[in-house]
């Protein structure tokens, strides 16, 4: 079927909106007609070539939108069902039965080989002038940029039908990611202290989180006045300018020089993680979910993490997006998880205008509309 989609011409290139043909469903696949995607700074990285994917290739992995057609295999879900499309995973593997998806070895195939699973190039130009040259995506395999997706069953999952299209969006992967390494992983104490380094979309989604958990002191780290400002809003009890003061002894003089028994570093920067660390308290916990390009190092104390400190990694929350977005949802309507003050929203049109913005921190979450639905 024909398609519009914004494609990325070459490495780093700007997007490009293109009318596509979009390639047939196998039996266990389906077609979302996609009414808004997150933009993330994974699909940049992904532009900036950081994961080897050919080009050209349509991005977008937080799609969310109403069922088209199914695949004669795909049980569960018919046309009209409004849905989130989610990380995929295999499904079979060890990480995915212990149901940690998020680890999945063949999660780097999956998400990042550019072709749909039997090594079809998901996409070819509408344009026969141009022949049969492929086009790339697949990507989480969604390419949510685009007004129509081709996912699997076991990546996309059903939402209420109070949720907002344009505001599930939001959901996918960003919130997901913050609440879940909060209520997942860090699984902070009522009345504890949780230190959120980075306060883009996934650390005020941990904000938001750490305050359901009962967290009393909540403090805020990032660069930017206007994101510090919405995390107070959001139930961050302290923020800091890590630009204008050192957030490890703000930290420390706010604890009462105790430090924080957790923190998140959602910053993706080594020196925010050598500070995530250094302001725990002896025994504390510190949670990386930031995106690094690989190959970045950073420097650590070694007597820092002697004193009974830990460090781990998270990726996409820690649990199966099946079980634990619908316990985001319902934080959502309690209005415990008002995600929407996060977004700013752009037509698919202006998606270059909304990476612009995403990537200088003048949007914390920008969600591109792409059709009414
Ligand atoms: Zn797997």
């Amino acid at each position: 079927m024909q398609i519009r989609a914004a494609l990325v011409p070459e490495k780093g290139a700007a997007f490009k909106l293109e009318a596509l043909e979009l390639a047939d469903p196998a039996p266990d696949e389906l077609i979302v007609r996609v009414a808004a995607s997150g933009v993330c700074q994974t699909d940049l990285h992904a532009r900036d070539d950081y994961f080897g994917m050919p080009f050209p290739c349509v991005f977008g992995h937080e799609g969310a939108g109403v069922v088209e057609s199914v695949g004669n295999r795909v049980a569960g879900l018919a046309p009209g069902d409004r849905v989130v499309m989610v990380s995929p995973a295999c499904g079979a593997c060890e990480a995915c039965r212990l149901e940690l998806p998020g680890y999945c070895s063949s999660a780097r195939g999956i998400k990042f080989g550019g072709r749909l699973r039997d090594g079809r190039a998901p996409f070819r130009y509408a344009d026969a002038r141009r022949g049969d040259a492929p086009v790339y995506g697949a990507f989480f395999q969604q390419s949510s940029f685009a007004t129509h997706s081709l996912a699997t069953q076991a990546n996309v999952v059903k939402l209420p039908d109070d949720l907002p299209l344009e505001v599930a969006a939001a959901f996918a992967c960003g919130v997901n990611t913050g609440a879940g390494a909060v209520l997942n992983v860090l699984r902070p104490h009522p009345g504890s202290s949780l230190a959120v380094f980075g306060a883009g979309a996934v650390g005020l989604a941990a904000v938001m989180a750490a305050r359901i958990a009962g967290c009393t002191r909540i403090l805020a780290v990032d660069l930017h006045d206007n994101r510090l400002a919405l995390a107070r809003e959001l139930g961050a009890t302290q923020a800091f300018n890590a630009a204008a003061e050192d957030p490890v002894a703000g930290i420390r003089r706010a604890t009462g020089g105790a430090g924080v028994e957790c923190s998140l570093e959602a910053a993706g920067q080594p020196q925010a993680l050598r500070q995530a660390v250094d302001c725990l308290a002896p025994l504390g916990v510190c949670c990386l979910v930031g995106s690094a390009r690989k190959g970045v190092e950073a420097a650590l104390e070694m007597a820092q993490l002697q004193q009974g400190r830990s460090l781990r990694g998270c990726i996409q929350g820690d649990a199966p997006p099946g079980e634990f977005l619908p316990k985001l949802f319902q934080h959502h309507r309690a209005g415990r998880l008002p995600v929407e003050r996060l977004i700013s929203f752009y037509d698919l049109q202006d998606i270059n205008r909304a990476v612009a913005d995403a990537a200088s921190g003048k949007a914390v979450k920008a969600v591109l509309r792409i059709a009414r639905a």
